[in-house]
């Protein structure tokens, strides 16, 4: 969640909201300083780090439970301390191996290399020993009995009994949560204030249901029996009685239940704006995909559902939408009905490339339109212009009193308060103030794997792909609300298997896989395709939008339903595959041998995943569950399975057991 540089007096909603329009006014002012100074900088080499978040776990081998270890705090102390010893020699970033940074969640950890990777193939070799040596370090600062592992969710987050050490009771006025107390929430300001605000400018706590997977013995209907229907702490307790809880589903009313969950994300330097932009929009497309392909997330406080992945629960977690603004009400207060949460897929694409046809953002776009027009006043094109201002429809969350004290254009605060609010699975990263670093773009959809191998593949599939969509200039184009469509299906129980995901038919810019003589690079500099390749490329790309045959076609012609093996390995002559594009592209440029066979190794796992012959984490896991001699068909994950599931987590994680059904003989 960013760097909480943010201290002093945070706000309570009913003051924070009085100065949301300053905030906006501030940060746009910030936004359009950067942009008049920035939007020509050119950053010739590629840079790119992951970002893995962990889960610190504590067993408890006699009552066989393990539980959440909250008091983390004094790790992450620890951890930051090497890192704040070497930042003050001059020139230490290549002393400083890791970076660390607390999370939502007291339980969590975010650990990301200590310097972003730099722009040549073998680089991408460091990325999965960096994760190991990252969880090596961690480790150091662990008992015996406590181990960090990185599962998308934990499964019992919030049941009965005990999850948490120390154990307290969830009373919180906080969250206010029936199941979870304010104690699971990091301590500092920020996380805090976030909850509470978020309940309070909603009106209610934040009510996320999950569809119950329904085994043999499952309850027909379920009737969650764990919901206290009459507690009478807080006004709130009445709310899941009152219809906030759907029966059939597993109900969760905090905030935790989302934002304390893990996963990938990938951040990239582009080498200017303009191509920034175009990866935005083309990843945006592959979200859904990597969604369902990394899906890990099958138990939701302790019960086995009917999804498999984690992002419409943290959507629902974090949803500050008022009934006005989620069209419950008429328009009153608010300015807007919002279609969706602040943390959701994108809505719009926003690269000035020519093959972005205006009916590719089919959806009703909602923004602010005198912020629109400020930015297009002051030179910025319509697409970014909606892009901002779509963003900064929402209100600032947390304010603290004293940044408002002294402001000025330059304080970039403002503009990353509700920028880095705004969740989306693609994030458009402006450069920071004073740093050489350039226009970059987030990849925010994956879910966290279980080994750093697996993690590592997902990394490198991703970097590799930004290299093959610069270098082939390829063309992921489909209406944007197709891939809201994906983003549902990717949810459903082994979406990746028995789903299909509207794709675009043909990527290229003519119809032909463009020759690879188009790619200049002349050694194994990952950076920058050549600029006239490029610009030969886009021209023939811009001759229209004519299919193999030559005809014009129309938008609904350009896309269909594939697999996502038919996507990641292709289907004959129809499509070619991403993971073909890639080997392709590794082909044609001057590697040796050894770093050729190495990648070779991450992308066939991915190519393997996709074919269904290694299943995914999610699908393990629930295998794993029902499977388990203590599991009596009805959904429950118990605190001795839970204890199982984590235990052997910890040992694949490790290498210490085979699990051909999740690795097949790959070596973690
Ligand atoms: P956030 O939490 O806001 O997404 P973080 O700072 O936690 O951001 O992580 C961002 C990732 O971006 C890290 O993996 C980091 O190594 C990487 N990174 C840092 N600088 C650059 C850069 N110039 N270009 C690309 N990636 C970078
Ligand atoms: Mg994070
Ligand atoms: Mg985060
Ligand atoms: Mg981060
Ligand atoms: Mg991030």
């Amino acid at each position: 969640m960013g760097l909480l540089t943010s201290t002093g007096t945070p706000l309570k909603w009913e003051q924070a909201k009085q100065y949301a329009n300053e905030v906006r006014t501030l940060g746009i002012n910030y936004f359009l300083s950067v942009y008049k100074k920035l939007k020509e900088k050119e950053n010739s080499c590629l840079k790119w780090g992951d970002e893995v978040e962990y889960l610190v776990i504590t067993y408890d081998d006699e009552t066989k439970n393990a539980k959440l270890l909250l008091n983390i705090q004094e790790i992450i102390d620890e951890l930051r301390k090497e890192e704040e010893e070497a930042m003050k020699i001059p020139n230490s970033e290549e002393t400083v191996k890791t970076l660390w940074r607390p999370e939502y969640g007291r339980y969590m950890i975010e650990g990301t290399p200590g310097t972003p990777y730099g722009g040549t193939l073998k680089s991408l070799l460091q990325i999965e020993p960096n994760m190991k040596l990252r969880r090596e370090i961690v480790s150091k600062f662990l008992k015996p009995n406590e181990v960090a592992i990185t599962l998308t969710s934990f499964p019992r987050l919030g049941c009965p009994g005990q999850f948490l050490e120390p154990h307290y009771e969830p009373t919180g006025p906080i969250a206010r949560s029936l199941f979870v107390p304010d104690e699971v929430i990091n301590p500092h300001a920020r996380f805090q204030y976030l909850t509470s605000n978020i309940r309070e400018r909603r009106g209610s706590k934040v009510a996320i249901n999950v569809p119950i997977f329904r085994d043999k013995c499952t309850p027909d209907p379920f009737i969650d029996p764990t919901i206290s229907k009459d507690r009478n702490l807080f006004p709130e307790d009445k709310e899941a009685a009152e219809g906030a809880a759907l029966p059939n589903h597993i109900y969760m009313d905090s905030m935790v239940f989302g934002m304390g969950c893990c996963c990938l994300q990938i951040t990239f330097q582009a080498c200017n704006i303009e191509e920034a932009r175009r990866l935005y929009d083309h990843l945006a497309v592959i979200g859904p995909i990597m969604l369902a392909l990394t899906a890990a997330a099958p138990i939701w406080r302790g019960y086995l559902s009917d999804i498999d992945c984690r992002w419409n629960v943290i959507a629902g977690s974090v949803d500050d939408r008022t009934k006005e603004e989620r069209g419950l009400e008429p328009l009153k207060n608010d300015r807007f009905v919002i279609n969706k949460s602040r943390y959701d897929s994108i809505d719009c694409y926003i690269s000035t490339d020519k093959t972005l046809k205006p009916e590719y953002n089919d959806l009703d776009l909602v923004y602010d339109q005198d912020i629109c027009k400020k930015l297009m006043d002051n030179g910025i094109d319509e697409l970014l212009a909606r892009h901002i201002s779509h963003l900064f429809i929402r209100d600032p969350l947390v304010i603290f009193k004293e940044r408002m004290d002294h402001n000025d254009d330059e304080d970039h605060d403002h503009f990353e308060n509700i920028q880095s609010t705004n969740w989306q699975t693609m994030r458009f990263k402006p450069p920071p103030p004073n740093s050489n670093i350039g226009w970059r773009v987030e990849f925010r959809s994956m879910e966290v794997q279980i080994t750093d191998f697996e993690n590592a593949a997902f990394s490198i599939f991703i970097i590799l792909l930004t290299r093959v969509i610069l270098s082939y200039g390829l063309n992921f184009y489909i209406p944007i609300s197709k891939v809201d469509e994906n983003m549902m299906i990717a949810h459903k129980r082994d979406a990746a298997m028995s789903e299909k995901f509207w794709f675009r038919k043909n990527v290229f810019a003519d119809g032909n896989i463009p020759n690879d003589g188009n790619i200049t690079q002349e050694n194994e500099n990952l950076s920058i395709p050549d600029k006239e390749a490029l610009d030969s490329s886009n021209n023939s790309r811009l001759n229209g939008h004519a299919d193999t045959n030559g005809s014009i076609s129309s938008v609904e012609d350009e896309y269909e339903q594939m697999t996502i093996n038919e996507i990641i390995n292709g289907n004959g002559d129809k499509f070619p595959g991403l993971i073909v594009l890639i080997s392709r592209y590794l082909e044609s440029v001057n590697i040796d041998v050894e770093t050729r066979c190495q990648l070779a190794k991450y992308l066939e796992f991915v190519s393997r995943r996709a074919k269904g012959k290694i299943k995914t984490t999610a699908t393990w896991i629930r295998n794993f569950v029902r499977s388990h001699p203590k599991y009596n068909n009805d959904s429950v994950v118990s605190q001795e399975i839970n204890y199982d599931l984590v235990k052997m987590v910890e040992k694949i994680q490790k290498g210490q057991v085979a699990v051909p059904e999740l690795l097949d003989c790959f070596k973690v």
